[in-house]
């Protein structure tokens, strides 16, 4: 307990030149709050910001410790933050003459779609209402603020904040909508600002009869009695279903709290001398550095968001196939284009980041309502990270930093095969909020989406629009398409931060019951599959090939990639088992073969004869008989290993020797039965016996990896030779080959003695063979079964390098099989009784233990021992992370995640130079200048690597 609630400061004033606040103050004030406080009084920027103040997240914590109750003294604050207000607006909240309007804004941390929205113009009531008609001489604003404000209150203070569950569905937003709607359509206006003042004021008559019906309460006539409700709906929003939900998806925690912002209200809805605008520094849908946005003339708050009109654009370069007729604001009001376009640099300068920015104009007057780090995908943030770099706006190590290494994925994502675009017509075009391509069945709810995903379908979100409400069934889809809405909507905004493709403001397709029907006359029913073009907005009827883009042309990207390797010291490797994996993988950035699965040749294209040999030599009963059927398998393994060490050109493949449980092996169909069993020239009875001969209880614990070597000797023999006389080959062609022979499922250091035995045997007969000296080769084990890391000291005196299996080692480290965890993890994950799966990210606190022990123990005894990981969490960032810090000279992944797994070790390294920084006393923290410290890291690192 620091200070006692009651000395507390809770209140946080900005406005006028000043701020209480700053930029630094997110956890206390929010993201909104404190950028706020930041334009409104940071010397550099003093920007046009209505005053307000910020109620901190200290309450929402002592609200929710405290029954739902306030700290006793913040009634007194805000009474004094609002006399500030005040005095700068010359106006009085509440004051019948000249009121005062506020807006009632909430704002964690963290942007947070699933929070109470805004309420505006707050403090109109039967009674000031009239000097707010004196005042502006405007009645039918005045009328107009004042339906919006019974609207706004009555949909997200009285019944969503209030926790009320609307009737047979439908809110009172929906009910009241539905009413002007009604009214709009029998006096036969277009859009809402044909609505007269004798319109406006009926509807508020009828709005507030329609809440006492479905609400059962009176909707409060006095501005300080809506204030303190708007307040506390913001706090009460913090637990509320959509931002649980939220939160849960984004791993933000729940201990976090939001703040409220009080802001005095400036009307864009003041004649068409005003407008409202969302407006982004650079675009951030492909990164372009220009400034971009939407406004609307004659509106108020989330009109623009809310897809009410068309936006139009605020310059020719914001303009859409929708908007390209539309006057922009340049044009419209050169002055205020020029005062906003000056802010907007002044603001991405200031940041030196990309800005997300609310403005309002009213009557000619420019005020900035918001400003954040704005949400981009991945191609936009890659991009972005770049030209900064060469603006010379952020250093190396930031622009690393910049971009997500999940982020990479979109750059990786599929596209739809273009050849088979340009020969389809598209069924309807909207505006491309989202890159990439995505198929999938067409559901038209959020719920739909969940359940039908949960089912393992592929769908595709279609809606008029998203709301909050929709959050996690957008999660779950491929991908959104709204037929309404801009480039600024929710659906847009939410899908820019995940990645997703996405399609929205589609006009051409009206959305009725689980159809939606094209302009063009196409029906999509519910089921149906369609193809998205997320990066030109394009939507196809069925499901279109996908296609995968050429990374190599991104300038951006391999800008960047460039700065990551003069960071990253972890080496990155990739699961390859075809030479075309290997060959893609090379493309990605791989330094090598983490692990070539020789099983693999077993399954797939030209694997019949292979899988053939491999059963009869699995059915035989004799060595003799094994033997023979090896010798026929050895030209097929020996031309696999060839053909992908030949790709690598002498970068390092670890190849592990045959790991499988046999019994996998055995074929099912009568035919191919019948076939083995005359190749063996015994009966099907015999073949019958020996098959169930095979069968184990507990195949994951049985009769595999380097157990099967020590019963068949022959088998690894085999392997080896191949391996040995491919690699021998290659080099004496001059093509070079560096093969590791890797030995699974080992858990003592004399299985390893075993098969190392056979392996100095055949390695002296191939070299004798080959007429070679040596062959360079490494011989290690995988390090999967928690004993063989506690005792990785004893495996080390025969293992060059250790391979840590995490998948197995997860497996056997927790008990948890790989295979059943579907049954129970969602329990454990919704329970939090773990907080991650820990087959996608390694188990640090635990599993992480045996790899740290087996690390330290293993170089104890060879200090030049080569350690690395393979299995999926190779490519996981946060598992790459750890790796690195636990000094590992390589993570291995798919192909697919080489480049996300570089970025990541990248992100790594310059963690660690930030925080030895820190550590470290001022005078030598000096010379660790950033940029100098990589290479020479590096160099060391690989000193480490090449010792061996
Ligand atoms: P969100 O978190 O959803 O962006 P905001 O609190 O920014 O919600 O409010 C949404 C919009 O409401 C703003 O972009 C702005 O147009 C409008 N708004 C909020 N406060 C005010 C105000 N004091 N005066 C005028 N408009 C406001
Ligand atoms: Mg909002
Ligand atoms: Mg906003």
């Amino acid at each position: 307990m620091a200070t006692k609630a009651k000395d507390k400061k809770y209140v946080y004033s900005f406005g006028g030149g000043k701020a209480d606040g700053n930029e630094s103050m997110k956890n206390l004030l929010g993201g909104k709050g404190a950028n706020l406080a930041e334009m409104a009084g940071n010397p550099n920027l003093k920007l046009p910001v209505p005053p307000g103040f910020t109620i901190t997240t200290d309450v929402c914590t002592y609200y929710y410790d405290n029954k739902r109750t306030y700290p006793a003294i913040l009634k007194s604050q805000i009474e004094k933050a609002m006399v500030s207000v005040e005095k700068i607006m010359g106006k009085k909240f509440g004051d019948v003459k000249n009121p005062l309007l506020m807006s009632v804004r909430s704002g964690a941390r963290k942007s947070m779609p699933g929070m109470m929205d805004t309420v505006l113009n707050i403090g109109l009531t039967e009674k000031t209402i009239q000097g707010l008609i004196d005042n502006s001489g405007d009645a039918r604003f005045a009328y107009d603020a004042y339906r919006r404000l019974v609207m706004m209150y009555a949909d997200v203070v009285m019944e969503k904040a209030g926790g009320l569950e609307p009737a047979e569905g439908k809110g009172i937003r929906k009910i009241m909508d539905e009413v002007l709607e009604d009214l709009k359509k029998e006096k036969g206006y277009k859009i809402d600002t044909d609505l007269t003042v004798e319109d406006l004021k009926s509807l508020v008559v009828e709005f507030k009869k329609l809440i006492k019906k479905h609400l059962k309460q009176e909707f409060p006539e006095d501005a300080w009695g809506q204030l303190m409700g708007g307040v506390g709906a913001v706090f009460a929003s913090w637990n509320g279903k959509r931002a649980v939900e939220y939160r849960s998806i984004e791993r933000i925690p729940d201990e976090w709290g939001t703040a409220v912002n009080v802001q005095a209200m400036v009307f864009g809805n003041m004649g068409e001398g005003s407008c409202t605008g969302v407006a982004f520094t650079r675009n951030p849908g492909n990164g372009e550095n220009y400034f971009y946005g939407e406004y609307l003339v004659n509106a108020q708050g989330e009109d623009v968001v809310a897809g009410i009109r068309t936006p139009s654009p605020i310059n020719d370069k914001s303009k859409n196939d929708h908007s390209k007729d539309l006057v922009t604001l340049q044009k419209l009001s050169p002055k205020v284009y020029k005062e906003l376009d000056s802010i907007q640099k002044r603001l991405e300068k200031h940041y030196h980041d990309m800005q997300d920015i609310e403005f309002t104009v009213e009557q000619g007057k420019l005020f900035m309502l918001q400003c954040r780090v704005g949400k981009r995908n991945g191609s936009a943030a890659v991009r972005m990270a770049a030209d900064m770099y060469k603006e010379k706006m952020i250093d190396a190590a930031t622009a690393i930093q910049r971009v997500n290494p999940n982020q990479l994925v979109e750059l990786l994502l599929p596209m739809l095969d273009p050849k088979a675009e340009a020969t389809t017509k598209p069924i309807a075009k909207g505006l491309p909020a989202g890159p990439g391509g995505a198929i999938g069945r067409v559901v038209f709810s959020s719920e739909d989406a969940v359940a039908w995903a949960a089912k393992g379908e592929k769908v595709i979100l279609v809606r008029e629009e998203t709301s909050p409400e929709d959050v996690d069934g957008m999660h779950k889809a491929q991908a959104i398409l709204t037929s309404k809405g801009g480039m600024t909507s929710h659906a847009a905004l939410v899908a820019r931060g995940w990645g997703k493709c996405c399609i929205v403001g589609c006009s051409e397709i009206e959305i009725s019951g689980k159809k939606m029907i094209c302009k063009d006359g196409h029906e999509v029913k519910e089921g149906d599959w369609i193809s998205l073009n997320g990066t030109k907005g394009l939507v196809y009827e069925g499901m279109m090939a996908l296609s995968d883009v050429d990374l190599a042309k991104n300038k951006a990207y391999t800008e960047l990639m460039k700065l990551v390797d003069k960071y990253k010291t972890i080496g990155v490797r990739t699961n390859a088992d075809t030479p075309k994996d290997a060959k893609q993988a090379i493309e990605f950035g791989a330094e090598g073969i983490g692990l070539f699965r020789t099983e693999h040749m077993f399954y797939g294209e030209g694997s019949d004869r292979p899988l053939f040999l491999l059963r009869k030599m699995i059915m035989s009963s004799t060595e003799e008989e094994r033997r023979a059927a090896l010798d026929q398998l050895f030209g097929f393994v020996k031309k696999d290993m060839k053909a992908t060490m030949a790709v690598m050109k002498g970068k390092p493949v670890t190849i592990r020797l045959l790991d499988p449980p046999l019994h996998e092996f055995v074929p099912h169909d009568k035919h191919k039965l019948e076939e083995l069993a005359n190749a063996l020239g015994i009966n099907m009875d015999i073949l019958k016996k020996r098959i169930d001969g095979l069968h184990e209880n507990n195949p994951m614990l049985g009769h595999r990896g380097v157990r099967l070597g020590i019963t068949y000797p022959e088998i690894t023999e085999m392997q080896i030779r191949a391996i040995l006389e491919a690699a021998g080959e290659l080099n004496k062609e001059k093509a070079k080959a560096l093969p590791e022979i890797m030995v699974p499922v080992t858990c003592t250091v004399e299985e390893l003695d075993h098969q190392k035995a056979i392996f100095d045997r055949v390695y002296a007969e191939v070299c004798k063979k080959l007429k070679v000296k040596s062959i360079p080769h490494l011989y290690g084990t995988m390090i999967e079964i928690p004993r063989a890391a506690l005792l990785a000291d004893k495996m080390a005196q025969t293992a060059d390098f250790f391979s840590f299996g995490t998948n197995d080692l997860t497996q056997m480290g927790f008990g948890f099989s790989r295979d059943d965890i579907g049954g129970f993890l969602p329990d454990y994950l919704g329970g939090k009784i773990l907080a991650d799966d820990p087959f996608q990210t390694i188990d640090q606190d635990g599993i992480g233990q045996l790899i740290k022990y087996g690390v330290e123990r293993g170089r104890a005894t060879k200090p030049n021992l080569k350690v690395g990981i393979c299995g999926e969490h190779g490519g996981d960032p946060e598992s790459v992370k750890f790796c690195h810090r636990m000094g590992m000279n390589y993570v291995s992944c798919s192909p697919f995640r080489v480049p996300i797994a570089r970025l990541a070790a990248a992100h790594a390294a310059i963690e660690e130079q930030k925080s030895a920084k820190k550590a470290a006393p001022k005078k030598a923290s000096k010379k660790v200048v950033a940029k100098k410290a990589a290479p020479a890291k590096k160099a060391a690192a690989k000193k480490v690597a090449k010792k061996r």
